[in-house]
């Protein structure tokens, strides 16, 4: 997977150096390309912002350095993902490039939309300061590309590069090879699998008692029935407490017959 990341903050990216991304990257499982935004300005000050037309507190990022800098990007994406989005690809759907846009005014993100963008080869995303970017931008590459804009929730952050930090790990963590075992994210709270709809209950490790507190015997006596009913219910009841929407929203085939309802 290639990602490129247009930012005014670089630095701000050096996570995607660390961890289970960088480690990705060192494998050569990802190609991360991040990019300075004032590469692509022209005057002395590397102006990227100005006054918001209409009036109002705070700036707006300018076009013209985020136009340049995407013509370039998208000239540059990958063979296997052609940047035209009618491009003929045998009826499966576009596969070109997806600009990725965090902006609080964005559709939610979340694991199923972090799915769908795994699955996808050239993501290009523009995380924004100020009070975002203008709105030509994002209308001149919906008619070129893919365009997402996403929200990592009902918060206002200074800039998107926290948010680019959040969407690649939640990403790249699905990526086949990326993960030491493959299982590893099947139950994961907000997985598809069979534990969908639900939050990931408790998890124990070594010693069988810590400070006096024992791990529940269910987890140490091998029955794998026992195990998954246990684990099961502790997911319904956590989901139950903290996150009863899910359980509301969860269609009926969803549910087990032995669930009970907390
Ligand atoms: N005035 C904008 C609004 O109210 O929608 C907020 C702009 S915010 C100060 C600056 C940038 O931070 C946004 O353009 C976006 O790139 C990023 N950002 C802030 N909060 C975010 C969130 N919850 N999700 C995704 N991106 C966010």
């Amino acid at each position: 997977m290639r990602l490129d990341v247009i930012t005014i903050f670089p630095e701000y990216l050096a996570p995607l150096r660390l961890s289970l991304v960088g480690r990705a990257a060192d494998r050569g499982l990802l190609d991360i390309r991040v990019h300075d935004l004032r590469a692509w300005t022209h005057d002395r000050h590397h102006t990227v912002d100005d006054t918001p037309y209409g009036g109002g507190p705070g700036m707006v990022m300018k076009p013209e350095p985020w136009g340049e800098a995407l013509d370039e990007i998208l000239a540059d994406t990958p063979a296997d993902t052609p940047a035209d989005p009618d491009a003929d690809d045998g009826g499966a759907g576009s596969r070109g490039p997806v600009l990725v846009v965090p902006t609080p005014s964005g559709r939610p993100f979340g694991q199923e939309v972090a799915a769908e963008l795994a699955d996808r080869s050239h993501l290009i995303f523009t995380p924004a300061r100020y009070e975002g970017i203008d709105r030509r931008v994002v209308e001149e590459y919906a008619e070129r590309a893919e365009v997402r804009e996403l929200s990592i929730g009902d918060y206002v952050l200074a800039g998107g590069e926290a948010p680019v930090l959040v969407m690649v790990e939640a990403v790249v963590r699905l990526l086949p090879g990326v993960l030491g075992n493959a299982e590893s994210h099947r139950d994961d709270s907000f997985a598809a699998g069979s534990m969908a709809h639900l939050l990931e209950g408790p998890v124990y490790t070594k010693p069988p008692v810590w400070r006096g507190r024992e791990v529940p015997q269910v987890l140490l006596g091998g029955h794998h029935g026992h195990i998954a009913r246990w684990r099961r219910d502790h997911a319904l009841r956590r989901t139950a407490e903290h996150r009863p929407d899910l359980l509301r929203a969860a269609p009926p085939e969803s549910w087990d017959p032995g669930d009970r309802r907390f």
